[in-house]
């Protein structure tokens, strides 16, 4: 399919001009206090490329497919919807939502702070807790917390996520303590998918109505079918660029077949734009019904942790009353301007596109012929 007229050497026959943004966050997230991604315009409109800084090469590849694609400037790829007026695949054309629900999210706070917390976000329907932020020495404080949230809150939908703050033996006495509250899931316990299957079987043993989802345990294309596999999660937790895009997280979906929930990777509003898209058009089976209703929440709230985004906060991705809306955003010029990197940032960029780039096509020629 792609051959090698298609499949330039060099990615500035593809992408041409591209910015590179340092966004402030609210506060240290992931051992970082400034995210910083590339953005740049294809056809189809604008996207983000944005893997985490320590990610290599082959890792990221899959990031830029994803990137590219959302653009429009993925070689090889047939665009359906490129003969239309408007970017292809949109919401509004396939006549998906055109919007999307999203969890607000409860960090690990004081009892008296949920209530003021839980007032900030407006109405929502789906709250995520944080739980384990110092594994099973925060159970009792949850616990609390988790009370005062069901005080308040007796019929919202509510997950938990431990951030594999668990070893297996702590994850199954919280579990025990957990299932009290009426989770939809739990996500990701433990570390290891062979520990979540594990968890699962003893959590089934004991007879606890705990659904496990799996977070961490999917980082790359064929994990989703992994997990499925060794049947370490009843959910899957999935993010568009870490896939190498919609198409293929909606193929590697469609294979693994268990119920999915797509969240983000901390990116700007232009990069949640794509998780909105493919959040609006996943396939809803009777399983997924069952376990997430008819429509579950995304985890694309996460607008709210940048201090900066690329468009003012009238036109980000931020929640409002819990949902986001399916379109394409359209970076603000000034700020692209404003909140661009320095220039030595700027060319260690420049030479990591190319780089990815190198092992993104290399996998492009070699599934392609
Ligand atoms: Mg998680």
């Amino acid at each position: 399919m792609a051959d090698m007229q298609q499949v330039p050497e060099s990615i500035t026959e593809i992408v041409p001009n591209f910015h590179v943004l340092s966004l402030p966050m609210v506060t240290r997230f992931r051992g970082i206090t400034e995210r910083e991604v590339m953005l740049f315009e294809g056809p189809d409109g604008w996207a983000e490329f944005s893997p985490f800084t320590e990610y290599e090469a082959v890792e990221s590849s899959r990031w830029l497919g994803a990137a590219l694609e959302f653009a429009g400037l993925l070689p090889g790829v047939a665009r359906p919807g490129a003969t239309k007026a408007g970017p292809s695949g949109s919401a509004a054309q396939s006549g998906a939502a055109q919007s999307v629900a999203v969890n607000a999210t409860l960090p690990a706070c004081a009892t008296s702070e949920v209530e003021p917390i839980m007032a900030h976000y407006g109405p929502v329907g789906t709250v995520k807790a944080k739980v384990a932020e110092y594994g099973i020495d925060s159970l009792p404080a949850d616990l609390e917390r988790l009370r005062e949230f069901r005080r308040l809150f007796p019929t919202t939908t509510l997950r938990l996520d431990a951030n594999a703050g668990y070893t297996l033996t702590e994850a199954l006495v919280a579990c025990a303590e957990f299932a009290a509250f009426d989770l939809q899931y739990f996500e990701q316990p433990v570390t290891a998918v062979e520990e979540m299957a594990k968890l699962r079987e003893q959590l089934a043993d004991q007879g606890l109505p705990v659904v496990l989802a799996a977070d961490e345990s999917i980082r790359k294309a064929d994990d989703p079918l992994r997990v499925a596999e060794l049947g370490a999660a009843e959910v899957v937790i999935v993010k568009v660029q870490p896939l190498g895009g919609i198409a293929a997280a909606r193929a590697v979906l469609e294979a693994c077949g268990l119920p999915a929930v797509v969240s983000s990777a901390l990116e700007s509003s232009v990069g949640l734009a794509a998780g909105a898209q493919l959040a609006a058009t996943l396939p809803r089976t009777p399983r997924s019904r069952e376990l997430l209703g008819e429509h579950p929440a995304c985890g694309l709230g996460t607008g709210r942790l940048l201090a900066q985004d690329v468009v003012g906060p009238e036109l980000s991705l931020n929640p409002v009353d819990g949902q986001i809306p399916v379109t394409r955003i359209v970076p603000d010029p000034q700020r692209l301007e404003r909140l661009a990197v320095d220039p030595g940032r700027f060319d260690w960029w420049s030479t990591r596109l190319q780089e990815t780039w190198s092992a993104l096509r290399a996998s492009l020629l070699s599934s392609g012929s």
